[in-house]
């Protein structure tokens, strides 16, 4: 995969991700921090223009247009409605500021993501999620917002208009979003314990597990046979919990994982030695906690980058995409030598046209690498997509994958009224860059158009 454009027609500046994967040259740039601002640029813009949020997608959505938008200073909170428990904020604000202003008020959003450095736009673009029972994609949590049209006008889009089942994921491609409107929760305590559990415990028993915990993830780790699984109960918050965060060394786990893995990017075979190290050493103690979600399951600081892949199945064919999954990445025959642990989680079903979850409670596995510059050799990322693509599985938006239309168009019933509703709103592809353009094969569109006219 070229993660790179042609940077030598363009070298005036250079546009990065956080993981300096995809890097992009660009001639104008704005930053923003009202929405006047954003509608002058957007209508006055003759060519191509994508916005961004932190550049924390590995997946090359964020830039590769000419004129660029960042939105990290449009970022502050306009009201709350305490009646309601609505706020509504500027769509650059980031999770760590929205969820502790939340938190502060005594409420919550039910469904948090591993990560708070994230922007609101960015993550709701790209079909953002964490995990629960009924834990939901953060786009679901949208009850109204404002959408920048590609001809510079704004839309106030409600829930329960067919726009926002649209809307709600939509890689910025129908419009850019303003202002968020978002229904919070009351804030709740969770009871967490951690555990290793061996893959046939965990495998027999995770439809229970999820049916009876309001939090559970399941941290996979392939060539050691075990998950580590991850439970979380609501409590009263003054329920006395016995406090043990396992080993102290625990904290060094990334560190220690991407020593490890520096050394296997070499020798990558050695791999499954690392990944027999690093269960034993960080993922067989039990551990046991009390904490809001937020508190207590969202990662705030990081050691350094990733490059992500992440697949989504529905759950009725998980057991059948994972076992497939397991043989392949367990073999030692094959060159797919994956980094532990991979993330497994449980998202609910919904209605919004590009999500996961559309029509069916659906499975997450998420795929790392420790060594984002290696990324291009990492010969997981493929055979994962592999095997999650016979099974119907579909692709996170906003992380590393190959499929584009003709895979996508058999994977969401949706797909080819959103490429017409995009179109049709945005009928010049100003919001359009090379990668995008290829994914959603929009000069097929063109074409099927002019054969229907
Ligand atoms: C370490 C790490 C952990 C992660 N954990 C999770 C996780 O637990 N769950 C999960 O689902 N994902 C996770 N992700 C993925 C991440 O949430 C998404 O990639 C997210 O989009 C990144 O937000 P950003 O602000 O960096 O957006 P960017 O990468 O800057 O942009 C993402 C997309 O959104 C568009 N966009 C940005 N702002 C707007 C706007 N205002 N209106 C319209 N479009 C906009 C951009 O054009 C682009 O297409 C993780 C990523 C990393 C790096």
């Amino acid at each position: 995969m070229v993660r790179q454009n042609d940077l030598k027609n363009k070298n005036e500046l250079t546009w990065v991700s956080w993981n300096n994967n995809v890097q992009h040259g660009y001639t104008h740039h704005h930053t923003i921090k009202k929405e006047t601002e954003l509608t002058n640029i957007i209508r006055h813009t003759s060519g191509k223009v994508r916005v961004y949020g932190s550049k924390q997608s590995s997946a090359d959505i964020a830039a590769g247009t000419d004129s660029l938008i960042d939105m990290r200073r449009y970022d502050q909170i306009i009201s709350v409605d305490d009646f309601k428990k609505q706020i509504t904020v500027q769509s650059g604000i980031t999770l760590k500021t929205l969820i502790t202003t939340i938190q502060s008020r005594g409420w919550s959003l039910p469904c948090l993501p591993d990560i708070d450095t994230v922007t609101l736009g960015g993550a709701l673009s790209t079909g953002t999620h964490g995990t629960g029972r009924d834990g939901k994609l953060l786009s679901e949590y949208m009850v109204s917002c404002r959408m920048v049209m590609a001809d510079g006008s704004v839309r106030k889009i409600q829930k329960g208009e067919e726009l926002m089942d649209a809307a709600r994921v939509s890689l910025g491609l129908l419009g850019i979003f303003s202002e968020i409107t978002l229904q919070c929760e009351p804030v709740y305590t969770l009871h967490l314990k951690e555990q290793p559990m061996h893959d046939d415990q965990w495998l027999a028993e995770y439809d229970d597990l999820l049916e009876n915990n309001d939090f559970t993830r399941i941290l996979w780790m392939p060539h050691t046979d075990h998950g580590y699984v991850i439970l979380g109960n609501k409590i009263d918050p003054d329920t006395p919990v016995k406090h043990n965060p396992g080993p102290d060394y625990l904290k060094h786990r990334r560190a220690v994982s991407r020593m490890l893995y520096k050394y296997t990017t070499k020798f990558p075979f050695l791999t499954t030695i690392a990944n027999k190290i690093i269960y034993k050493l960080f993922f067989t103690s039990k551990k046991e906690s009390k904490g809001t979600l937020y508190d207590a399951t969202v990662t705030k600081s990081r050691s350094g980058t990733l490059e992500l892949a992440e697949w989504t199945i529905a759950k009725s064919r998980f057991d059948a995409c994972f076992r497939e999954l397991k043989a392949a990445l367990d073999n030692k025959n094959n060159a797919a030598y994956v980094h532990i642990p991979m993330d497994i989680r449980f998202v609910k079903e919904d209605n919004s046209w590009l999500s996961y979850a559309y029509g069916e409670d659906c499975v997450t596995v998420g795929c790392v690498t420790r060594d984002a510059s290696s990324a291009d050799d990492y010969k997981a990322f493929e055979v994962v997509e592999e095997i999650f693509l016979k099974h119907g599985g579909r692709p996170h938006w906003g992380k590393r994958f190959e499929a584009k239309d003709a895979e996508l168009s058999k994977l969401y019933p949706k797909w080819e009224d959103f490429k017409s509703l995009r179109a049709e709103l945005d009928p010049e592809g100003k919001f359009l860059n090379p990668y995008l353009t290829e994914l959603l094969d929009v000069k097929k569109v063109a074409k099927n158009k002019n054969r229907a006219a």
